[in-house]
């Protein structure tokens, strides 16, 4: 039986918003990414339900959605332009409004861990590139090879990519294509009451010239306050642009609306009509969760203080 708590103690994730596979097509990776995401949601189960905070709840979770190549943030991150794998991640604690964060780190293992030691050992929020990867080694944190990163499908799919450009080259100077996501997120409330948010991702595809999306960026793909825990997948522009993830938190802080009514009307009302595809996890004080996405699907998971752990893998194609 897990411990007596005030507070309803809740973990949801997010494993990737995407387009949904031709009705019929078969799924074979459907069972590893329940499997993945059921495995994750019982790490931040552990954490919460011992009196853990949620901080540490997301950073458990999501450290184990990073070391499995099923997913766009750590291991089996996208490829850029130049052919290595840059990854971005955030962590937010919500009972202190404190944030740690780091974008385009190319040797750290876990980049969500090194975005919680920038919130925890450093008088910064957002570091980048090889200051970043520099920070991460000096505090501790594991480094390994660029070859840890790498996967067999998302290499062919960078090479696939160059070789279609090399045909009918790009238009735009940076005309990464916006279909591919898979980004990971996890938010969570602890027994004290208090909500964190964390994101972790390869970012886009073929992306160019340090290209950062929302995932890092407080505010946008991440946020948490006394109020909500949001992590955002999708369309990173357009995250950034419409603020996603503090507007969600400030409709439900000045005007009111619940957590299903705030993130539907971001997700659906303003960044989708802009053009913006992706969705985002959001979670409130009292436990109730959203989870509205305007692409065809999104992978989630959410367990409760009975740690029942409820899972959405839908038939998506894996780009
Ligand atoms: N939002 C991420 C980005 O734009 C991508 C994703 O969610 O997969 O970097």
């Amino acid at each position: 039986m897990p411990p007596a708590s005030s507070f309803p103690y809740t973990l949801l994730l997010h494993g990737g918003s995407g387009r949904l596979q031709p009705a019929g097509t078969p799924f074979p990776q459907q069972a590893a990414y329940t499997h993945a995401l059921t495995e994750a949601a019982q790490a931040g189960y552990v954490v919460l339900a011992g009196g853990g905070n949620s901080v540490a709840a997301v950073e458990a979770s999501l450290r184990l959605l990073e070391d499995s190549p099923l997913f766009n943030a750590g291991r089996g991150s996208v490829f850029s332009h130049a052919g290595v794998n840059e990854m971005d991640a955030a962590l937010m604690d919500g009972a202190t409004l404190r944030a740690g964060a780091v974008a385009g780190v190319r040797t750290v293992r876990n980049p969500i861990s090194v975005a919680r030691a920038v919130m925890e050992r450093s008088a910064h929020v957002l570091l980048t590139g090889a200051g970043a990867d520099e920070f991460a080694a000096a505090v501790g944190l594991e480094t390994v090879p660029a070859a840890w990163f790498r996967t067999e499908e998302r290499w062919h799919q960078w090479q696939a990519l160059q070789q279609a450009n090399a045909l009918a080259p790009p238009t735009k100077p940076f005309d990464s294509p916006a279909s591919k996501y898979g980004t990971v997120g996890a938010v969570a409330l602890d027994q004290a009451g208090h909500l964190a948010a964390g994101t972790s991702t390869g970012g886009q595809l073929n992306k160019k010239y340090g290209r950062v999306g929302d995932s890092p960026l407080i505010g946008a793909g991440t946020y948490a306050n006394h109020v909500c825990a949001v992590s955002g997948t999708g369309h990173g522009e357009f995250f950034i642009r419409h603020a996603v993830a503090h507007d969600i938190a400030a409709l439900m802080e000045y005007r009111g609306l619940s957590v299903q009514q705030a993130a539907e009307l971001v997700v659906h009302h303003k960044v989708a009509p802009a053009g913006g595809k992706g969705g985002v996890i959001a979670l409130d004080l009292h436990g109730n969760v959203a989870m509205p996405y305007s692409t065809e699907g999104m992978f989630w998971a959410v367990v409760r203080a009975d740690g029942r752990i409820e899972t959405n893998v839908c038939p998506m194609v894996i780009e």
